[in-house]
């Protein structure tokens, strides 16, 4: 069975050192925050080549702190789009905010920043851009419709770890990021982090996700917060795994390349200029979708969709009451995606395996 994604053969390769970096904390009992999520903090930070990171207890918990961060309150509307993880936009509507959705561009399947200003009213607080599958939005025009219209940017870099625009890692401003374990970098159970350049944001951020307390005030809550913490033994985990985070999204784009050779017949990821893709996913695209996706079931080859129904057609969004056909690129490309094997472990073999098997559904 040639599998989406395989942890495990990357643990093995790394067993020794996770199982003496689990040890130690272990050994320690320090086992929240402490000097692995600070030097892990750090760490991340460098690899963004960003000032500030702030570990999490997930990505979600990530979004949530930029929300509350950047201030945003009941009323406030939020832009974003239908194609991503529902973590994308509960944290929006659980601040009281509104979500606004604009359709993607046909091609990268990402926020079409053209669609953005007829998106944009008086309540606009911030646009929401989505990095999908491991690809940057068009930040530049984005960013300048952002300033002209006085808006923050949250960027949700939950599948973009190394992804870059015009040489520039993610985040342009602040960004969440997930290491839910399939993510480019994982941990063993749930984490995520803030980053950002904005000192004021990560210390709110620092403060918010630790009950409202200052680094070192242990009984002194400056505002209320919630516990949304990373804990140490992710950390350790996480520092172990960093330092093979750019030889494995190189990997990733090593099997890119060679999809992106022996494909035929089926629309490839695109890759802008501009970009730099990180390849968390490998999407395909194709009108016979269900029947390619059965046939590979039937070579033990593992796919998936991501994500097969979109946000505004779902029943938690019923509410919104925004009708089918009203963001047609979404729409369309839900029915047509498919998401191949694509992690750093997977050889030039299975690489060739699945292109020959992908081929012949013509
Ligand atoms: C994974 C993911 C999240 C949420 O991350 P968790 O760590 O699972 O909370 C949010 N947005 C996107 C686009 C994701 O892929």
């Amino acid at each position: 069975m040639i599998p989406l994604v395989d942890l495990k053969t990357q643990h093995l390769s790394l067993k020794n050192e996770i199982d003496g970096a689990i040890s130690k904390v272990i050994e320690n009992t320090a086992f929240i925050m402490g000097e692995n999520v600070e030097g892990f903090e750090k760490e991340f930070a460098d690899f963004c080549n960003a000032k500030y990171a702030v570990a999490t207890a997930s990505g979600t918990a990530a979004l949530q702190l930029l929300m509350h961060t950047y201030g945003i309150k009941p009323g406030d509307e939020i832009i974003t789009v239908p194609n991503t993880f529902i973590a994308t936009t509960e944290m929006i509507t659980q601040i009281g905010a509104k979500i606004k959705f604009v359709d993607v561009e046909p091609d990268t399947m990402l926020m079409d920043v053209s669609k953005l200003k007829e998106a944009i009213t008086d309540k606009t607080k911030a646009i929401l851009p989505v990095h999908l599958y491991g690809h940057m939005v068009d930040m530049k025009p984005l960013m300048e419709i952002a300033e002209e219209k006085n808006l923050f940017v949250i960027e949700d870099s939950c599948q973009a770890h190394g992804a870059e625009y015009n040489g520039k890692r993610t985040p342009i401003t602040s960004a969440a990021f997930s290491f839910f374990p399939a993510k480019n970098l994982g941990a063993y159970g749930d984490a995520g982090c803030v980053v950002t350049n904005d000192e004021e944001m990560a210390e709110k951020a620092a403060m918010f996700r630790d009950h409202g307390r200052k680094k070192g005030e242990k009984y002194i809550h400056t505002f209320e917060g919630t516990g949304q913490r990373m804990d140490a033994m992710q950390a350790a985990i996480l520092r172990a795994k960093l330092k093979h985070l750019e030889e494995w999204n190189d990997s990733r784009r090593r099997n890119a390349k060679l999809y992106n050779e022996l494909l035929t017949g089926v629309s490839k990821p695109v890759e802008r200029d501009y970009a730099k893709h990180v390849y968390y996913m490998y999407v395909i695209r194709s009108q016979k979708r269900d029947e390619l996706q059965k046939y590979l079931k039937e070579n033990d080859i593992q796919t998936g969709i991501h994500y097969p129904v979109p946000l505004h057609m779902q029943p938690a969004y019923n509410y919104l009451g925004i009708k089918e056909g009203t963001f047609p690129e979404a729409e369309r490309a839900v029915k047509e995606i498919l998401s191949i094997p694509m992690y750093p472990e997977l050889t030039e073999e299975h690489v060739r395996i699945v292109a020959d098997k992908i081929n012949e559904i013509k």
